[in-house]
């Protein structure tokens, strides 16, 4: 496999924040996220971006949309719904 490939999923090319400076989604600890955001919001991959961001276990910058701390709630919620599923199909 091509390293390419690897590390620049598909969903990469449709990203809104291509060609936006990186520093707007990487703010120091509390400067505003806003900008980032308002990319976010308009690009077509944002779900494909977050799910990344969450499986692959980022710990800083704004991925679909989210800070860090709202994409642990996120996780945090699928890990739930995902028990409930688990105790649903064996219960
Ligand atoms: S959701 Fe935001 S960070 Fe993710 S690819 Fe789209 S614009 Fe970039």
């Amino acid at each position: 496999v091509e390293r390419s490939k690897v590390t620049d999923p598909s969903w990469r090319r449709m990203a809104a924040c291509r060609g936006v400076s990186p520093d707007l989604f990487f703010p120091s600890k509390g400067e505003p996220a806003g900008e980032a955001k308002q990319v976010c919001q308009t690009c077509p991959v944002a779900g494909a971006c977050l799910d990344f961001a969450i499986t692959s276990g980022e710990e800083t910058g704004i991925w679909g949309g989210m800070s860090e701390r709202q994409r642990r709630e996120v996780a945090r919620a699928r890990r739930i719904a995902a028990q409930a599923g688990d105790q649903a199909a064996t219960g």
